[in-house]
């Protein structure tokens, strides 16, 4: 009877549970690492992705990737958004992410195999996240500015030429450091059509690619106050159109007149607040251009809203709606505004508070190098900024990896319970870290995973790695081979999380979809 009543319920669901469940999940979970993981390290290769509209993109970098896929199940779509959250959160680590989620889940399958339970599995995934926070905290070191800058430069390894990657490594590591902040937001990345990447550098202050509205307009060489509109300074529409009504034939010179009045209203409040330059995202009417300039203010228009926010920053100023209604406190204050022409195009600096806004200017000959670059300083920048939170570094080659793993197998030892069989599970999961860098490099996995274990053994340090550069076994700190505590730290957690939520489901309950139904995975997209 309560069968019948379920199976009703359930109508239009296939259903799959226990362990096929798992296995299903497994499968795309492998299947989905498999995507990516020729992609890991500086030896990885490069995937060229195809879109549906035919425009295609090659690219090392896991995330975009995984986003690009077009990807149906659940198990694999939460993978991705793992992975995602890698990338807001840290910038790096993403490939890791998902190829130790999978590598995890892998391992335990093959335990519920041999009849250990999930829950069981699970519990003994979590028992490791105290013991890999401490050794973390044991193995790491702090940085310094010039082991900052190469752990940035191995961020990039393998994403473009050696070329851009130390260019591009050199100005995140420098905007990270200027701003001081560690915050990404701080830094604004503006990419130029024109000259070659070794033509791209880091302007101290927001860069906007605008001439101020007038010519008879004073630039500002000194300090000064700066007002911003979050609207325009336009004159002002009658409410009903209608209800002008033209009775006599100086009604229409009397309107405008009372127009301009209002404009010059405006303007004289703005020089009442001492106000020198004004930059409005909506527009600035003609008229008002030179009753601007007589009233000595700079202006500028039609400035777009992520522009606004970082010249906001960068300023103190405070968007306001209204002229004339201004506050001390809205106003910003910048040192000195500028303007530069580049290859023939007006560019406007305004300088202000450096530790809250600078800019990068990243120049390319191709739209697709562009892209290319900015996606590669993005995640150096990234970087940069994570180590000026947390100025810790970790070995990479797979140093920290085998390191975590010879800890968490002694410390599986000391468990009786079958959680020892799943302690054991993640520590070789970590492992396939170090395999997959050195099969990428064409090197032999199971060789180097000896020889690394063993010199660290041998050294008693855990930063023997894989430099796969030279394909030896070396220190990761001389051979400038580190990569910021934060990302690793975070990648191990996500993964783990993953691992654990995959585990907990052992019923999925597929809707029946109807063809004529939008796909349901587009709210992905
Ligand atoms: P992710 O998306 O996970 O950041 P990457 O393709 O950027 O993946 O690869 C990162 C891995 O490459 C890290 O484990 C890092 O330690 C390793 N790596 C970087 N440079 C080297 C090198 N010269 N030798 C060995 N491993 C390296
Ligand atoms: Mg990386």
């Amino acid at each position: 009877m309560v069968q019948q009543d379920q199976d009703k319920v359930l109508a239009d669901t296939e259903r799959v549970v226990g362990r096929q469940a798992l296995r299903n999940n497994v499968a795309a979970a492998v299947a989905l690492a498999d995507a990516v993981r020729s992609t890991l390290g500086p030896k990885g290769l490069d995937k060229l992705l195809v879109g549906s509209d035919g425009s295609s993109l090659v690219t090392n970098d896991g995330v975009t990737v995984l986003e690009t896929a077009k990807v149906e199940h659940p198990t694999a779509k939460m993978l991705i958004s793992t992975s995602r959250a890698q990338d807001d959160e840290v910038r790096d680590g993403t490939t890791t992410t998902v190829v130790l989620t999978a590598e995890l889940l892998v391992n335990a399958l093959e335990l519920v195999d041999r009849g250990v339970h999930p829950t069981m599995i699970a519990s003994g995934y979590r028992m490791c996240g105290p013991v890999i926070e401490q050794t973390l905290d044991e193995i790491s070191i702090p940085t310094d500015d010039s082991a900052s800058l190469s752990s940035v430069k191995t961020s990039l390894a393998g994403k473009g030429d050696v070329g851009l990657q130390i260019i591009l490594s050199e100005l995140a590591h420098a905007a990270a450091s200027t701003t001081g902040s560690g915050e990404t937001e701080h830094v604004r990345v503006l990419t130029e059509r024109s000259g070659s990447i070794k033509d791209s550098k880091l302007v101290p202050g927001i860069v906007l690619i605008k001439a101020r509205v007038h010519r008879e307009m004073e630039m500002k060489p000194n300090a000064g106050r700066i007002l911003i509109l979050d609207g325009g300074m336009e004159k002002r529409k009658p409410e009903i159109e209608a209800s002008l009504k033209i009775t006599s034939l100086g009604a229409i010179d009397a309107f405008h007149t009372r127009d301009s009045a209002d404009l010059q209203a405006r303007v004289d409040a703005l020089k009442a607040a001492n106000i020198d330059c004004l930059v409005a995202r909506d527009g600035i009417e003609e008229e008002a251009h030179a009753m601007l300039a007589t009233a000595g203010i700079l202006a500028y228009r039609r400035v777009e809203r992520p522009e606004i926010e970082h010249l906001c920053r960068a300023t103190g100023a405070r968007p306001i709606f209204d002229v004339e209604d201004i506050q001390d406190e809205d106003v910003g204050h910048f040192t000195s505004i500028r303007e530069e022409k580049w290859q023939g195009v007006e560019h406007t600096i305004f300088e202000g508070s450096q530790t809250q806004g600078v800019t990068v200017v990243i120049r390319g000959s191709t739209a697709m190098r562009l892209e290319e670059a900015q996606r590669a300083f993005d995640d150096a920048l990234g970087v940069a900024c994570q180590l000026i939170r947390e100025p810790q570094l970790l070995p990479g080659g797979g140093a920290t990896q085998i390191a975590l793993a010879r800890r968490l197998r002694r410390h599986a030892e000391t468990i009786p319970g079958r959680e020892q069989m799943a302690i054991e599970g993640f520590a070789a999961a970590l492992e396939s870290i170090p395999r997959i860098l050195a099969e990428n490099a064409g090197l032999n996995p199971i060789d180097e995973l000896l020889r690394i274990t063993a010199a660290q053994a041998e050294n008693d340090s855990a930063w023997q790695g894989l430099d796969v550069n030279t394909g030896q076994a070396s220190d990761m700190g001389k051979a400038a081979i580190t990569e910021p505590l934060s990302v690793t730290r975070h990648a191990i957690a996500g993964a783990t999380e993953a691992a654990i939520s995959v585990l907990r489901i052992d019923d999925v309950l597929w809707a029946k979809q109807d063809a004529q139904e939008p796909d349901w995975q587009t709210d992905e997209g």
